[in-house]
């Protein structure tokens, strides 16, 4: 689905359902940067009753704005555009405004979603067309109300519509008899990640990463391999769940890198996640948690979000699924032992959306800390990167001959 959406609402649309589709063209040419409206600056005034946000573009666009509660938020949509900000523009905000981010949240359509000091009304939100040689620009005012007047405004504005993923079905069953790996590079687009003093950022560390990962695991000539995404776009928590699912994958297993912050002293290496309602300890929980944030992230709205359904028979089929995670995981351990940093404790378990599949074995690796020198470091090395994917490769290939040999020890 080649998504260069115009309209608003096949935009929106797109999000949820194109997410997938477009991870599975990574040959498809990206068009340059240059190709698309700037964002060149961005300047915020006023006080914590009224605020102003003022961005300059190359051109005139359109835009939408709404708000979002839990946390308060405002989402500006529009086109795709190139930001071409300052470093670290929008990690400290002004009045109201509490910090804000920006980036693609799909191919064709980039986002600001502004983090609010407290609940606010959007007063003002167009795009003047340049003049008075002042550049076309944005401006959004905002002004301080109560939570019950944010509410309001919030559901008669209704939020765009954000349907729970649906699993994409294949056109025509696949005859390729070979299991399916599904890689999934964490982040992505208006969604960083965690990031290094020194700037790297992990959705670009992951995305790299992944597609050599990709290349080794095809190398073998054994597996499919797909990706969740194959670029630097947003997809949200569920479709990349629904991605694995809808394609019956064999193996899901998604790409991170952590970061420590203030107060958690000192770690090094890489972990291995799998899932489970309680975490191993308080620190897995955290990172669970703030991995669960990419959706809050990239400004979408969950209140809407059905609940898991539970039954017997997925229960059943859980369980399996978690006895082949958890064998996996441990021969992850084993192949990447000899050639791969691990942190002291690799094997731990939180509750990772993503990693909640009932019927795809899944595993999550945060590669190693990028706010570890010797981590980052290696993160960035090649050297590093071809061991370390070679390691996984092998793993996934010892795990599909021990189960495919019938000599699981389940
Ligand atoms: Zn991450």
């Amino acid at each position: 689905m080649a998504v260069r959406a115009t309209s608003l609402a096949l935009f929106l649309c797109a999000i949820v359902l194109g997410a997938g589709a477009a991870a599975e063209r990574p040959g498809a040419p990206a068009r340059a940067a240059s190709d698309f409206p700037a964002a060149t600056d961005v300047r915020l005034g006023g006080d914590e009753s009224q605020t102003r946000m003022v961005v300059d573009f190359t051109q005139k666009i359109d835009i939408r704005a709404f708000t979002l509660a839990d946390p308060y938020r405002v989402v500006i949509d529009m086109p795709q555009v190139a930001f071409q900000f300052r470093p670290k523009t929008g990690e400290k905000g002004r009045g109201l405004i509490k910090a804000f981010r920006f980036g693609l949240v799909m191919a064709g359509g980039s986002r600001i979603v502004i983090d609010l000091v407290r609940p606010a009304r959007v007063e003002k939100a167009l795009v003047l067309d340049a003049a008075n040689e002042q550049p076309a620009r944005l401006v959004l005012d905002l002004a301080a109300v109560d939570r019950e007047a944010f509410m309001r405004t919030a559901a008669l504005e209704r939020a765009p519509e954000m349907r729970k993923p649906e699993p994409l079905v294949e056109d025509k069953p696949d005859a390729d008899p070979r299991p399916l790996i599904v890689i999934d590079p964490g982040h992505g687009g208006i969604d960083n990640g965690t990031r290094a003093a020194t700037g790297e950022m992990e959705k670009n560390i992951v995305i790299e990463f992944s597609l050599l990962l990709r290349d080794k695991i095809e190398r073998t000539g054994k597996y499919r391999v797909a990706m969740t995404r194959a670029d630097d776009t947003f997809v949200p928590l569920g479709n990349r769940v629904a991605f694995a699912r809808a394609r019956q994958a064999a193996l899901f297993v998604s790409i991170h890198a952590d970061a420590l912050r203030r107060g958690e002293g000192e770690a090094q290496g890489a972990t291995i996640y799998t899932l489970s309602e309680r975490a191993t300890d308080a620190r897995a929980a955290r990172l669970a948690e703030a991995e669960n944030q990419a959706d809050v992230i990239a400004g979408l709205d969950l209140s809407s979000e059905p609940k898991d359904v539970a039954g017997i028979l997925i229960d059943l089929v859980r369980r399996e699924t978690k006895t082949f995670s958890l064998q996996f995981a441990e021969t992850l351990i084993g192949a990447m032992k000899p050639s791969a940093r691990l942190h002291q404790n690799p094997l731990k378990s939180a509750s990772f959306v993503v990693l909640k599949a009932p019927d795809v074995p899944s595993v999550l690796v945060e590669l190693g800390y990028v706010t570890t020198k010797s981590d980052l470091q290696s993160l960035m090395a090649q050297e590093w990167r071809e061991r370390t994917t070679d390691s996984i490769a092998h793993a996934i290939d010892t795990f599909f001959t021990t189960r495919l040999a019938g000599k699981g020890h389940n």
